[in-house]
């Protein structure tokens, strides 16, 4: 086993978190910084720089991984444009990384390292200090947030295709010409299932319902996202009930299309929007048989992600461990990680 810490980060538009795992997979420092607004590639990486130098302490690190959202090259290089910062693209993150810490570093899309913790914690399912649930071979993830994120393991490899861009499942399309969808295209299941169409579902369907949840929307006093849908949810307002069945079908149609694309053994929702909207797992399952030959259903279990909102920055630690240790080492790192 290699001797040393091992860093992550998640670099959004918004802010840069970190996180230290110690060699015996304890977390041993967190870091934050504001992503710098509009002042280029060079500020956000001074400000990498910075994290990284806070995480690392005194300890010695074996390893980093970074997350980025959108599409990265297999070198670690930025191909995207980021909205918030002008130059992003063609950004050598992984050089930064490298030179910040002087440790092997691995940069890759922010969901794929959601799904590769996700994977990596279901490995020791059947050992005492796991989680209780059976190990999964294949599993895809799916994240609920402002947006929505894919990302699929086979037997502990990302499935990365070019620029680490496979199963971007927000943007499949599943109702041709249907909601807009902030890539500029109609009916990708993102416009039916984020955060924020899920507010803008309920907006939209309120006119045909008394219910608490309708008086809030149509009063305007306070803002209303899909947190509110789901405690009214909760509450069985019928305004919420109904913006589920379509937040439910909706990816329900999308996830069908990846169970006979990728045949995963396991389906993991995840993301902000799901920690209050747990009976999506078992409602999207129960939707799924619609859209997708039998065998591929019957072979395959829908779970709530275990965890939560920082699986990204736990997927970058431990995927940045797989460059210096090997599987076992990996999966002992992972099992001190399981809730
Ligand atoms: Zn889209």
């Amino acid at each position: 086993m290699s001797e040393g810490s091992y860093l992550g980060l998640d670099i959004g538009g918004t802010g840069i978190k970190g996180l230290r795992l110690d060699p015996d997979g304890r977390i041993g420092a967190r870091a934050s910084r504001p992503t710098p607004q509009g002042a280029g590639a060079q500020a956000v990486l001074d400000e990498v720089a910075a994290v990284l130098k806070e995480l690392s302490g005194a300890s010695r690190i074996a390893s980093v991984g970074a997350g980025t959202p959108g599409a990265v090259d297999s070198r670690g290089v930025v191909v995207a444009e980021a909205v918030n910062i002008p130059g992003w693209k063609g950004t050598d993150l992984r050089a930064a990384c490298e030179a910040a810490t002087g440790a092997p570093a691995v940069v890759r899309n922010d969901a794929n390292l959601a799904a590769y913790a996700e994977w990596s914690v279901r490995q020791i399912g059947a050992s005492s200090s796991g989680p209780g649930l059976p190990a999964s071979r294949n599993l895809l993830f799916v994240g609920l947030g402002t947006g929505i994120g894919g990302g699929y393991i086979e037997d502990g490899h990302i499935l990365g295709g070019t620029d680490d861009r496979a199963v971007e499942l927000g943007h499949v399309v599943i109702r041709p010409k249907g909601r807009p969808c902030p890539c500029g295209r109609s009916g990708c299941v993102e416009a039916y299932a984020a955060g924020p169409a899920i507010a803008s579902l309920a907006r939209d369907l309120s006119p045909g319902h008394e219910s608490g949840l309708a008086r809030l929307l149509r009063a305007g006093t306070a803002p209303v996202t899909a947190r509110e849908v789901y405690e009214a949810f909760a509450l069985g307002d019928s305004l919420a009930l109904a913006v589920h069945v379509e937040v439910a079908e909706a990816l329900a149609h999308a996830i069908g299309l990846a169970l006979a694309l990728l045949a995963p053994d396991t389906v993991v929702l995840g993301g902000g929007v799901l920690a209050g909207a747990g009976a999506l797992v078992g409602d999207v399952a129960r939707r799924v048989p619609e859209y997708v030959y039998g065998a591929a259903v019957r072979d395959c279990r829908f779970e709530a992600a275990l965890l939560g909102p920082e699986a990204g920055l736990l997927g970058a630690c431990l995927n940045g461990a797989s460059l210096v240790l090997d599987r076992p080492g990996l999966l002992g790192l992972a099992g001190a990680l399981a809730p």
